[in-house]
Formats: structure tokens, sequence, C-alpha cells
């Protein structure tokens, strides 16, 4: 072990800000992290063993037992629920000889849930470590485990031709893009990349800044900053070294167009960043990957090696001397909050990805506390596109307050899931249509974290910042669906991603995952609703980062917009909607409503 670590610490130099890198090779080796590997990475780096243990603690896909060699992630969402998800899963446990969460006698088999994995196109779908499997059925699950018990590893049965990792055949082997719409920003194949630098890098970069602002390009991450201005900020920051990260963690469940332009688009991607380094004046940028997106990582490398052998990447970029830039990709390890750019920057520096108190800002003090620009896959992408036509032709495209246009990752109840691109400003039934919505009734837009619209009365409501300003997420259920498990389903999500550092937020979202319990089990009166109300304000309003402030809206946009939903399941006594006194029969409730998540959580 000692031999083995020395190797590692000396592959990154000893640099604990990789530590997250090093933690996943002794994984990877050993399918867990024993506690000599953690040892020898505490002497190397002159860390304590808690330091390390503080770090890999916080990530779902680091172990600290053994866990069988074959590690199975079965993606439990929402989405994968009305997709069969139920019947797979109990196949899974069935073939592998173990349940949920546990590994089987013989050490073979570890099965563990885990939140959405970017596949809500093509569900239920889960993960033998970075092998995916799509589309499954209790039928192909078996079949998996039986070939794995005969001795095929599972990139044998995925990947029989033995194609490349790094080339796109692997990639398209594996996962379907399922582009259902493009638009006139995405996926174009006929932008001249070399061309595009040349002009963009020749340019003072105060012009190139100039651009982007007047391009009205606001963040696709969420938040829906200026991309313009956050640059402007970022390369006004004092600071002789600076940083550009691409957020491509998208976490958000039902999210998957980053995965669908990472594998079609990846060098616009790129590109953006390029530009966006030579704005700001940095040398250095990461691709920070979520681990689910594993499977990428091999055909992404083949991607920068391409561009750093044509001249567009490193040293000299497109001629340019003096111009130095080149990107690493740093992998996730499996926590939704690295979504949260100051989260990101601290899981990029090897920690725990608990958000910072702002200010500072990034892109005052970011990486290394060092000014940084953190842009996601989307923006980095449309700066790209709109370079290449110019800022006006974007500008004109959407609505005065949205410019451009919008991917939509689209799940649920519809005829034809996928990518869908759209020009800001279009409306909501419009959409529906477009994507052959079946009944619908309740839309999920941006996940959880955002806003459930009643889609038999919200038809009109359009895309855009100033009303639906999406994520990209868009999942579509129709009646048949349990709006309350739904909503049960969610906050468990909040539950398990809570990064725990705001007591609001790590406390105050179990508590309304009770009471959702309570409604569900028709044990709920009308002052547990007052309660969600006001205990849901209460953390929006006292949470430091936007997961706590948006934790509490799977519950209060479906208690706006379904009040119904919410009446029905009351308890009434005597005629009136009154509290309940059974105490006895409402602690052994909660007491259930823990056993039950605990056994239906891995971790
Ligand atoms: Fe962590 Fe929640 Fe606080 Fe965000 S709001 S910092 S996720 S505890």
């Amino acid at each position: 072990m000692k031999r083995e670590i020395v190797s590692i610490l000396k592959q990154y130099a000893s640099d604990r800000t990789r530590l997250i890198d090093m933690l996943w090779q002794v994984q990877r080796r050993h399918g867990y992290i024993p506690d000599k590997a953690v040892t020898e990475l505490a002497r190397g780096l002159n860390m304590s063993r808690g330091d390390i243990r503080e770090t890999s603690s916080f990530y779902h896909f680091f172990h600290d037992q053994p866990c069988g060699k074959y590690r199975i992630y079965l993606s439990d969402t929402v989405i994968s629920r009305i997709n069969g998800y139920q019947q797979v899963r109990e196949a899974l446990e069935q073939a592998a000889g173990t349940r949920m969460g546990t590994v089987d006698s013989s050490q073979t088999f570890g099965l563990f849930d885990t939140a959405c994995i970017g596949l809500s196109d093509q569900g239920p779908a889960m993960l033998v470590d970075d092998v995916v499997f799509t589309r499954l059925t209790p039928e192909k699950v078996s079949k998996i485990i039986r070939r794995l018990k005969q001795g095929e590893t599972p990139q044998q049965i995925v990947n029989p031709k033995q194609l490349p990792r790094g080339d796109i055949s692997y990639v398209d082997n594996m996962v379907a893009s399922n582009i259902r719409q493009s638009g006139p920003v995405f996926f174009q194949n006929n932008i001249d990349l070399e061309a595009l630098l040349r002009r963009c890098l020749s340019s003072d970069p105060e012009e190139v800044i100039a651009a982007v602002t007047a391009s009205k390009l606001r963040g696709r991450g969420g938040a829906g900053f200026s991309t313009g201005l956050k640059w402007r900020l970022c390369r006004e920051a004092a600071g002789d070294t600076k940083y550009v990260i691409c957020n491509a963690d998208e976490g958000e469940p039902g999210t998957f167009k980053d995965r669908v332009l990472l594998t079609r688009s990846p060098k616009e991607v790129v590109a953006g960043m390029i530009i966006a380094a030579r704005a700001i004046g940095a040398r250095q940028g990461i691709i920070y990957l979520r681990c689910e997106y594993s499977y990428l990582k091999a055909y992404l490398e083949a991607q920068l090696q391409q561009l750093r052998d044509q001249g567009l990447l490193g040293q000299a970029i497109a001629g340019r001397r003096g111009f130095d830039f080149d990107i690493r990709i740093q992998m996730g390890a499996g926590a939704y909050i690295c979504g949260d750019e100051s989260a990101l920057i601290e899981s990029c520096e090897g920690k725990r990805g608990t958000p910072r108190l702002k200010p500072p800002f990034p892109v005052q003090q970011g990486y290394l506390g060092m000014p940084t620009v953190v842009n996601n896959v989307e923006t980095f992408a449309s700066v790209t596109r709109l370079l290449d036509m110019g800022a006006d032709w974007y500008a004109a495209l959407g609505t005065e307050d949205s410019s451009g246009t919008r991917l939509l990752s689209v799940s649920g109840d519809c005829k034809r899931p996928g990518i869908y691109e759209i020009e800001w400003g279009v409306s909501l039934g419009k959409v529906l249509a477009l994507v052959g919505a079946v009944n619908p009734w309740a839309v999920q837009v941006s996940g959880p974290s955002g806003e459930c619209v009643n889609a038999e009365h919200e038809r009109e409501r359009v895309f855009a910042y100033s009303d639906l300003s999406c994520n990209g997420s868009l999942m579509l259920f129709n009646r048949k669906r349990d709006l309350l498990r739904i909503v049960r389903h969610f906050m468990q999500f909040f539950v398990d991603e809570s990064c725990g550092i705001c007591t609001p937020c790590r406390a105050g979202n179990i508590e309304l995952q009770h009471k959702i319990e309570r409604l569900i089990d028709g044990r709920a009166c009308q002052q547990d609703l007052d309660e969600v109300v006001s205990w849901g304000k209460l953390i929006s309003n006292t949470s430091r980062c936007g997961l706590g402030a948006t934790s509490p809206n799977p519950i209060l946009s479906t208690l706006a917009k379904f009040p119904e939903v919410y009446r029905d399941k009351l308890m009434e006594q005597k005629g009136s909607l009154l509290p309940s006194f059974d105490l006895d029969a409402a602690l052994s409730g909660y007491g259930k409503a823990r056993i039950e998540l605990i056994g239906e959580k891995a971790k």
C-alpha cells in the first residue's frame, strides 16, 4: 500500500488540492478507500487522517468499506419510477442476491441507489462504476448480472466491439444523445473554430467582453447573471493569476442537456473557455465533470488533445505568442451541491463541497483564492456561437430580457423525451405540443429546485427569465401520477444532498419531509400545512446557498398550484379540519417514515 500511495502522490506532486483525484485512484484500485491508504495519504500530504476522511466522506461515490467487485448504482428518480424502476430494482436485487444498500455474501455485487445520473430520457439506468446501462428492464438487468457472474466485465458487455474509449463511437454506443430539435445556436457543425479563435484572440479583450455583454447572454447555470459583466468583474479584479472553470456538474434531477453538449459539441464548449481565458487573462482552466459522466472523460481528454495538436490549446494558442492556456478535467465524486460555484471551487481544491460565504465572490477570490470565472457548459457553448455569428444576431433571438436560445431536457409523460433547443419567449403550451405531452397536468420546471406549473391552467406562460426561467429540466406528469409522492421524493433528494452546514437546511428539510409523510399517511391537519409554509419560508431565507434557498420549493410550489391535492389528504375530524391529538400515532409514524427512508437510500 505504501508504495502504491507514494506513486500516486508522485503523480500529483503531493499537491493536496488534487486529493479527490488521488482518492479516485485508490478507490478504482481497491473498490473503496482503505484505512491504510488514508494513513499514507495523510503522511504524504502532511495532513491528518481526519482531513482525508473529511473530504472522502462527503462524496456519495467514495466508500470507506469494501463494497463489492462491481459497484452498481441504480438511478432512483421520479422519472425512472414512472418507467419501471421498482421492477428493475427487484430484479436486480434478486439476480445479485442482495438488497439495495448492501453487498452480497461473495463480495461481488454492491447495490446502491443514487440520485439522477443525467439519463432521464432513457431510464431506468444504472452505472457499474463508469459503465452506463440504459433503458433497463427486469430481463435486461437479470441478464447483465448473469453475464457478470459468468466472468464477463461490464466493459465487455456494453462494448463488445471494443470501441476505443476516446472515440465518439464508444460514447454513442453507450448513451443516445436524443436531440429532438436543434435551433440556431447549438449543435452547429459549421463553426470554423480556428478562424473564430484567431479573430477573438487578436481582438482587444475589452472588445470581446463588450461583445458578450452586448449579446445580453445570461449564465445558463440557473442564476441568470450577465456573462459579460461576470467576465468584466473578473478581469478588473486584482490578481496576476486567474482561472476559468467550466461547471459540468449538472446534477439537477431531470437535466441532461450538458451531457449532450459535451458529447456533440465539446470543442465549442472548450472554445468558449479559451475565449473567456483571453478576456479575463487566465492561463489555466478546469472542466469540473460530474463523476456520473465518467464515461465521457476519455473522449473529452481526446478532444482536448486534438485541440492541442491543432495549436488551439496549450502554448501560443492560434499562433498568438504570449497567450498560453490549458485545461484539465477535474472529476467530481457525487455531490449535487458542487453545482454551486463556490462549492465546486472547494471541490476543485480537494475539499468537501461546502458553499462559501459570499462576498467575496469567485470573480474576486475563487479557485486558490484567485479571481475565477465559473460558467456552465451551455454558457460557454453559447459564447462560441454568438461570437461566430455576432452579438447583434444573438441579441435579436429570444426576448428583451432573455436573449438567445435555451436547451431543454424533457422527460416524463411525453411521446418524445430528449433535448430541445427553443428560443426564449416560447409558451409552455407550444413546448408541450412539441414534445408530445400526454395529458399533461403538472410540469416541473427547473427540477426540484424550480417551480411546478399547472399545465391545465398555465399554458400561456413563456420560457423567459421574467417568467419560466427554466434551468434546462422539464419533467412532465399526467394525472395518473401521485404528486405528493413526487414531492416526497424531491424533498428526500434535498435531505440527502444538503451539505449540512446550515441548521435550517440540514434539519428543516427533514422536518418538511416528515410533514409530507404525515400528509401521505392521512395524518396531517391544517396546522401542519401552515407550519410547512412558515418553515419553508424560514429555510429559504436563512440558508447560505441556493440549495437551501430553493429546497422548500417542491412543497410550496405544488401547494400553491395544486391545493386540492393537499386538501384531499388532510385529516378531517367531525366534518372540519382539525389538528390531530393522537401523539403516539404521530410519533410512531415519524419513526416509520425514518426507517423507510433509510431503507430506500444507500448513503
Ligand atoms: Fe449547505 Fe444547505 Fe447551507 Fe447550502 S443551504 S450551505 S446546502 S446546509
